[in-house]
C-alpha cells in the first residue's frame, strides 16, 4: 500500500507514504508555517517553526522532517504549538531589524508573514542584536547579515550546484553568520552571481541588487518566462510596472538546473524596457562591460562581420 489516510486538525487526507507533514497539510489547504523547509532541499528542520502536536507524542514534532503515518492525527494551530511558534518569531525579531517599510523584500517576507499571521511585534529593547553588515561589493546580490535569520536555504542551494559550495556558516551561537568562501565579500569570492541564493531567502537578508527601487511584488505585474540562453531553459520572472518590464530575476531553481548570469542577463537583454549595464567579474573585480562580452558574443559577432567581409 503506497498511500496513508491521516487526519489534520480534524480533515481526513490520503497522500503517499513519502510525503511528510506539511506537504500532507497542504494537499487539504493548510499552510504550516516554515522558514528553513524547501521541498526542494536538504531537510534540516533548524527553525523549528513549523512544531505540531501529535496524538499518542508528548514531544511536539517538525513538520518538514516527520513523515506522515496510517491513522495518524496532527494538530497544526493548537495553542501550544501557536504559543512555541509566537517565542520563536519574537526572539527572531528582537534580533531584526525594524526596516519592513523600506525593506525590498516586504510583501514576500515570510517572517513579515508569519509574524502577521500570529501577532507578534517588534519590541524596544536595549539587548544586544545582529551586526550591521551590508555586502555591497556585488552589482548584482545585496548581503545584509542584519537580516539573515540563519535558516541555511542559500548554503544548501548554492551546493546543489557541482562545484558551487560558496556558502557555508561561520562562527558559533549569537555570532554565527553566512560568509562566502572563507568570509570574502561577494565580489572576493567564487560567487558567480547565479542568484539561486537570493531566490530562496525567506527574508530580505539576501536582495536581487538591480530590482532595488524599480517595484515590489504588490507593486506591479509578475510574469514567468523560461531562459532562452541554453536547453535548461531556466526559469525567470519579468517584473513590470506602469507598463514598462523594469526587471527580471531569477525564480525557483532545482538540482541541475542551474540558474546562471549569462542567462539572466539575456532574459534582461530581451524582456526589459530600459536594461541596467551588465557586469562582468574579472580577477575578483566586478567590471563594465558590454552586452556582447557579458553575453560571450564578440567571437560570434567578429567571425560573422569577417565571412561577410570575404563575400
Ligand atoms: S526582512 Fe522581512 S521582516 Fe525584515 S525588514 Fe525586511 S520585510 Fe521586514
Ligand atoms: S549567487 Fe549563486 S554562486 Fe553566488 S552564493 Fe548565491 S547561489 Fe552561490
Ligand atoms: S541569507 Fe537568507 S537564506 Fe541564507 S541563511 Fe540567511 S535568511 Fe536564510
Amino acid at each position: 500500500m503506497n498511500n496513508v489516510t491521516l487526519t489534520i486538525d480534524g480533515q481526513k487526507v490520503t497522500v503517499p507514504r513519502d510525503y511528510n507533514i506539511i506537504q500532507a497539510a497542504k494537499r487539504i489547504g493548510i499552510e504550516i508555517p516554515a522558514l528553513c523547509y524547501d521541498p526542494n532541499l536538504e531537510i534540516v528542520g533548524a527553525c523549528r517553526l513549523c512544531v505540531v502536536e501529535i496524538e499518542g507524542s508528548r514531544k511536539v514534532q517538525t513538520a518538514c522532517s516527520t513523515k506522515v503515518k496510517e491513522g495518524m492525527v496532527v494538530h497544526t494551530e493548537s495553542e501550544r504549538v501557536v504559543n512555541l511558534r509566537r517565542e520563536i518569531l519574537q526572539l527572531l525579531l528582537d534580533n531584526h531589524p525594524n526596516d519592513c517599510l523600506t525593506c525590498q523584500k516586504a510583501g514576500e517576507c515570510l517572517l513579515q508573514k508569519y509574524a502577521y499571521r500570529y501577532d507578534v511585534k517588534f519590541r524596544e529593547h536595549d539587548g544586544a542584536r545582529r551586526a550591521n553588515f551590508v555586502d555591497t561589493s556585488s552589482p548584482y546580490i545585496l548581503k545584509d547579515d542584519s537580516k539573515c535569520i540563519l535558516c541555511g536555504k542559500c548554503v544548501r542551494t548554492c551546493a546543489q550546484v557541482y562545484d558551487r559550495k560558496v556558502l557555508s556558516f561561520a562562527g558559533r551561537g549569537f555570532n554565527t553568520r553566512i560568509v562566502a568562501d572563507a568570509d570574502y565579500s561577494l565580489e572576493e569570492s567564487t560567487c558567480v552571481s547565479c542568484n539561486r541564493c537570493v531566490t530562496v531567502c525567506p527574508v530580505g537578508a539576501l536582495i536581487d541588487r538591480r530590482l532595488l527601487g524599480k517595484t515590489r511584488v504588490w507593486d506591479g505585474e509578475i510574469k514567468g518566462v523560461k531562459c532562452k540562453a541554453c536547453d535548461y531553459g531556466c526559469n525567470f520572472e519579468v517584473l513590470s510596472k506602469n507598463g514598462k518590464n523594469v526587471a527580471v530575476r531569477a525564480k525557483s531553481p532545482t538540482e541541475g538546473r542551474p540558474l546562471c548570469l549569462k542567462g539572466r542577463l539575456t532574459t534582461e537583454l530581451l524582456y526589459l524596457d530600459k536594461p541596467e549595464t551588465p557586469y562582468k567579474k574579472e580577477d575578483g573585480e566586478f567590471k563594465e562591460t558590454t552586452w556582447k562580452e557579458a553575453l560571450g558574443l564578440e567571437d560570434i559577432f567578429e567571425k560573422i562581420a569577417s565571412t561577410e567581409d570575404k563575400k
